[in-house]
Order: C-alpha cells, then sequence, then structure tokens
C-alpha cells in the first residue's frame, strides 16, 4: 500500500468543510467565528468542544483533544492517518489519486543507474587499456614491466593508464 503525496493531503484538507464533517457527528451551535457543542471526545454537560471552521481545525477546552479534519476522523472513527484521509476524501467526493509504490520505483531507478555506471566504468576501463597499449603508454608499461607486471596481469587488473 502506497502513501498519499503531501499534495493531496493539503488539497483535501482545504476542500475537506471541517464544519460540515464534525456537524455530521456532533450538534453545533453558532459562538461568533466559531462553533460549540458537546464534545464526543469526554463526557460533559456543558459544551466546551469548539470548531473553528476559518483555521480548519477542532478543540476541546474539556479534555484538550484538538487537531484537524483528519485527526477528527482518526479519533472518532479509531482509524489511521492513512484511513482517515481515504474516508474524507470519499465523503468530500474527492477523487483518490492512483497509488504507486515508492520503493518500487526507487528501486526501479536505482537499478537503472547502477547499470549506466557499470556502462561508464567498462567504456573508462576499456579506453584506459587502450592508451596504455598506444605510444604514449610506453614509459607505464616501462615501469609496470619493472614492477614485474607481465602483460596477462595486465590484461587480467584491466590495468589502464
Ligand atoms: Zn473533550
Amino acid at each position: 500500500m502506497g502513501l498519499f503525496s503531501q499534495q493531496f493531503i493539503d488539497d483535501l484538507r482545504l476542500q475537506a468543510n471541517i464544519l460540515q464533517l464534525v456537524q455530521e457527528y456532533v450538534p453545533l451551535k453558532r459562538a461568533g467565528t466559531t462553533y460549540k457543542g458537546l464534545c464526543p471526545f469526554h463526557n460533559e454537560k456543558t459544551p466546551s468542544f469548539t470548531v473553528n471552521p476559518e483555521k480548519g481545525f477542532f478543540h476541546c477546552f474539556g479534555c484538550h483533544v484538538g487537531g484537524d479534519v483528519f485527526k477528527f476522523l482518526e479519533l472518532h472513527e479509531k482509524v489511521g492517518f492513512q484511513d482517515a484521509v481515504r474516508m474524507l476524501a470519499q465523503k468530500f467526493g474527492v477523487a483518490l489519486p492512483e497509488l504507486h509504490d515508492g520503493a518500487d520505483e526507487d528501486g526501479r531507478r536505482d537499478a537503472a543507474l547502477r547499470e549506466a555506471l557499470l556502462k561508464i566504468h567498462e567504456l573508462a576501463a576499456a579506453f584506459f587499456r587502450d592508451e596504455l597499449t598506444s605510444t604514449a603508454g610506453a614509459r607505464a608499461r616501462r615501469q609496470l614491466a619493472e614492477r614485474d607486471v607481465s602483460p596477462a596481469t595486465i590484461e587480467q587488473l584491466g590495468v589502464g593508464l
């Protein structure tokens, strides 16, 4: 299972109306710029649960829970963040993005990169081997001979200049 992108989560948070969401669960009364109701997360007789639709969060002065639309669903439905995102998207008719497995994508990119690097090393090694056998490599060849490095070893190790 993949993860939702931060972009999608931010967009959804903007589109989802926290007031509408909370009112599905809790009767609220307008009190200035905020809305008040009985907290669904603890037992109380006087409302200390508030929703601020402008800022998109809820807060309870009684039990001190609070957060955004996702947090409310997580707490109220007792689900994880990913499930809260899914539920919220469904409620507000937002299409879920195609989820792709990030790990797989990274794996493919790494494999391609490794292949490219290997190719480069091969080409470089071939180039340096050619240089060594050329006139320009004469001095290096002499030095290798002085150190008793045989042509066979040079070939084997891919020694280059
Ligand atoms: Zn509370």
